[in-house]
């Protein structure tokens, strides 16, 4: 078979020495301070058995450097290239070498050895604090345009211990320790909940770690975010690599947030504690993450997993191309658009969205699409709801405003997969959201340092595929929608109810009462433009650089407290306990 896959042309580039040295340096870089953070805890694993001759970090940071988003093909190798994967995955992820991480970084940072109590306070202190109560408020906010679940209204919202706790007619006169009066231009929203974000700390905090991440989040009126199973190292896929991840994201999080665990194979058997862990429900990859300590699963393994996770009414998210299918596309390489966009083809989405569809029918079990690009698969989709499946679909900012016809060449902050496609495909994703085939919008951030994405080349077959777009999602969907007559109201179903539905978020994604006190103050026709320096994620990209948008977050409150950048007041969050 010929060569294909830019997974083996990358790693011939690799060490071959020559043709990308700048990527090469970035995971030396990477891999020498990752290397140095953990010897002495990969060492300490050493004497049960596996033997480490290199720091497990290096083996899956300098992989995925080379691999950039290609699967291995099917040629003779495959098997070896699968066999090889997983012994990275086996040994990034070992759940024993993961606890002595974890008892050096507690001792590092003089924490308890014991596992400490860091879960989030339950809940309201529900003392019959609802309306009607006369004691004071901690925080009111009145105005003409506040968002409640029946649309804009003139309320006043009174706000105790971090919970809505009363919504009167504007005019009641509630009274607060702090109030807040609108301006003219401003209206209320709840705060927006991103179900797909990754953050990459710990392992690849150069790629984007909690502080800047959640910064970043809460500048786009975005409170809660639930954080994906791969990038960082190790990834979420057993609870002291969960556990692990927390130490990291604690007291470093501007606002709220949660973990998917990871489904990768071979680790069925972790994914019950998982879940008891706290992790909202599982993801998987149906072709190469992209990084080898996430492999990806086989149609039959995904079959298992959601059976196994039907048995606890879990959730599986699904990154639906199909590696075969990419495997026989053309090459991605060069800085022409539309040539990395054939190497992606809406097949590969339609092939792989079937699969997911069948076996959640196979099994009952819940299923996720993610970012939904191939507009193809919407009567499938519509189908397979009609038919009873337990089935939702995401899109992102990116497919629903950018146009592959208009990205330049060489642009590679545009790059992701699957791929921003056609006008005529944009269109129909946004006749699906209308209609209700796809359930919300989320970001899909998912940043690099700005070696990996090639800049100097602008080669999309080698570059890191992933858009920036955390702080921006509420802006560029409100211009979009406006401009198709869609009302605001919709934009915050799809940004914040329907994914912290979806989550499981009982206390987050609507202004109602009993439900957190998480807001951002908007204002709706305060234009700007994008302007990649002064966004807050941590590497300064995004393809939406100079465009200009409409809809300015002013504002934005956590548990009724205003989130000021300095102080991370997040909490981490767990399955029903949010
Ligand atoms: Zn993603």
């Amino acid at each position: 078979m010929t060569q294909k896959n830019s997974s083996r042309k990358g790693r011939e580039a690799s060490s071959s020495g020559g043709e990308k040295p700048q990527e090469q340096e970035a995971a030396q870089e990477v891999a020498e301070s990752a290397e140095a953070q953990q010897a002495s805890a990969a060492a300490e694993t050493q004497h049960d058995g596996a033997p480490e001759p290199e720091s497990p970090e290096t083996v899956a940071q300098e992989d995925s450097a080379r691999s950039a988003t290609k699967p291995a093909s099917l040629d003779a190798a495959y098997h070896e290239e699968q066999s090889r994967k997983l012994s990275v995955s086996d040994r990034v992820n070992d759940p024993d070498r993961i606890r002595g991480l974890i008892e050096e970084y507690r001792k590092e940072h003089g924490l308890p050895t014991q596992r400490s109590e860091d879960r989030p306070h339950a809940g309201a202190t529900d003392e019959g604090t609802f309306a009607g109560d006369d004691r004071k408020f901690d925080l009111v906010v009145r105005g003409e345009r506040i968002m409640t679940t029946a649309g804009l209204a003139a309320r006043e919202v009174g706000v105790r211990d971090g919970k809505i706790v009363a919504l009167e007619p504007l005019g009641s006169g509630l009274v607060g320790e702090r109030s807040i009066d609108l301006a003219e231009d401003e209206t209320l929203l709840p705060g927006l909940v991103d179900t797909h974000v990754h953050i990459n700390e710990p392992g690849r905090t150069d790629w984007e770690g909690f502080a800047t991440a959640t910064r970043a989040a809460a500048a786009g009126g975005v409170t809660t975010v639930l954080d994906m199973p791969l990038n960082s190292i190790p990834a979420t896929v057993n609870v002291p690599a969960l556990e692990y991840k927390r130490l990291f994201a604690q007291n470093q999080s501007f606002i709220d947030v949660g973990f998917w665990g990871g489904a990768i194979p071979g680790n069925k058997k972790h994914l019950r504690s998982l879940h008891d862990d706290g992790v909202f429900g599982f993801k998987c990859f149906l072709l190469h993450s992209g990084v080898d300590e996430f492999p990806h699963l086989e149609a039959d393994e995904l079959e298992e997993d959601l059976a196994e996770l039907k048995t606890f009414d879990s959730l599986m998210i699904v990154h639906a191309e199909d590696s075969r299918a990419i495997d026989r596309a053309p090459q991605p390489e060069g800085d022409v658009y539309d040539t990395f966009l054939r190497s992606r083809p809406r097949g590969a989405e339609n092939l792989a969205i079937a699969e997911v569809i069948e076996r959640a029918r196979w099994t009952g079990a819940k299923a996720h699409i993610l970012h939904l690009s191939s507009s193809d698969a919407l009567p499938m989709i519509a189908s397979a709801k009609e038919d009873g499946l337990d089935l939702t679909v995401e899109t992102c900012p990116h497919y629903l405003t950018l146009l592959s016809e208009e990205i330049p060449n060489g642009a590679t902050a545009f790059k992701c997969c699957p791929p921003v496609r056609e006008v005529g495909n944009r269109e129909l994703l946004w006749e699906g959201l209308i209609d209700g085939t796809i359930d919300f919008i989320v970001s899909d951030h998912s940043p690099s340092t700005l070696d990996l994405k090639d800049l100097d080349n602008g080669d999309f077959g080698v570059a890191w595929g992933g858009v920036s777009s955390l702080q921006l999602g509420l802006a560029l969907i409100w211009t979009e929608a406006r401009r198709r007559g869609v009302e605001l109201e919709r934009v915050v179903q799809w940004m914040s109810t329907k994914p912290a539905q979806r989550a499981g978020l009982r206390s987050k994604g609507k202004l109602a009462l009993g439900y957190d006190a998480d807001l951002a103050i908007f204002a709706p026709d305060e234009g700007f433009v994008v302007d990649a320096g002064k966004l807050h994620h941590k590497n300064p990209i995004t393809p939406y650089q100079n465009k200009a948008l409409s809809g300015r977050v002013r504002r934005t409150f956590l548990r009724g407290a205003e989130v000021d950048f300095q102080e991370p007041a997040g909490r981490l969050i767990r399955r029903g306990e949010a």
